[in-house]
């Protein structure tokens, strides 16, 4: 039985979706898949031509939207900052910070994320845990729904905190396991769906996870948050995919008026907070100057 990849307690069974189990931690309470690295890398990491399309098609304006979001939120501090996203996959999110004068590297092994990376104009860097980086050289380092198919979830934020500078910023996002529709029983396949998704976080879990180990030491101040409409049977999508596609839009702005894009967003973002029952959560997290 696979002990917690995030304190390295024991698990017991806890319950079983399809031919997996799912395990929860009995020291830090964490809630994982029963797979071997091998399981997971094979569900996770198929890196077909079809991956831009399947993005195309489920990524809508909303996802654009919230990246704007995000990116303004962290580059509050500055211009011309350093920043990393890690599995940037289409560039989604780097061409937000790009907007807004910020030198981009992505990270993503895939061969697609290479074409995105030459059509869009930002340098890629393989996997962070085994590029060749300069420790402490970014300002802004970004995983956003990464840490949910990643066998070795303390092996990704620890390299993380490696590669920021002082006083820099890290923001992950992972699905929530303590959202409404969870908690309900409303979803599972498409959220829990071991070894696809391996790593089950709550709102605790995930701010345990920046208390382990060596991390504790680098790890300042620390905010997590739930966010996100909770979706029941995708009904929330089917709205919101009549927004522009996200692969269709270049360097520019979503199409439309301004204020009402920043009440839609302000409204998809605080309606997940109350009582930590949102579809989402985010960490945002600083290393120590
Ligand atoms: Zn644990």
């Amino acid at each position: 039985m696979k002990p917690c990849p995030i304190c390295g307690g024991p698990g017991r069974n806890k319950s079983k979706v399809g031919d997996c189990w799912l395990l929860k931690c009995q020291d830090c309470r964490f809630v994982y898949a029963d797979a071997t690295d091998q399981q997971i890398e094979q569900v996770n990491f198929q890196y077909g031509e079809f991956a831009e399309h399947h993005y195309a098609e489920v990524q809508g304006g909303m996802d654009y939207l919230w990246f704007d979001r995000i990116s303004a939120r962290l580059t509050r501090s500055g211009s011309g900052l350093r920043v990393v996203d890690s599995s940037c996959g289409n560039g989604v999110l780097l061409r937000q910070f790009q907007k807004r004068d910020c030198i981009c590297t992505g990270s993503d092994p895939s061969p697609w994320a290479r074409t995105c990376a030459e059509r869009y104009g930002y340098a890629l860097l393989p996997r962070i845990e085994e590029a060749d980086i300069e420790p402490e050289s970014f300002d802004i380092i970004t995983s956003t729904s990464a840490l949910e198919h990643i066998g070795r979830p303390m092996e990704h934020v620890e390299r993380v905190f490696a590669l920021l500078k002082p006083g820099g910023t890290a923001y992950f996002t992972v699905p929530n396991y303590g959202s409404l529709p969870i908690r309900l029983h409303l979803v599972t396949g498409r959220l829990v769906n071991p070894p696809g998704h391996c790593n089950y976080f709550t709102a605790g879990t995930l701010k345990n996870l920046f208390r382990q180990g060596g991390l504790k030491d680098q790890v300042g101040g620390t905010r997590v948050r739930s966010y996100g409409i909770p979706e029941i049977h995708g009904l929330y999508q089917r709205f919101t995919k009549r927004g522009a596609k996200v692969t269709q839009l270049s360097r520019g702005a979503v199409p439309g008026r301004p204020r009402l894009k920043k009440v839609l967003v302000a409204f998809y973002y605080w309606s997940g907070t109350p009582f930590g029952l949102g579809d989402k959560l985010e960490a945002l997290v600083e290393k120590r100057a």
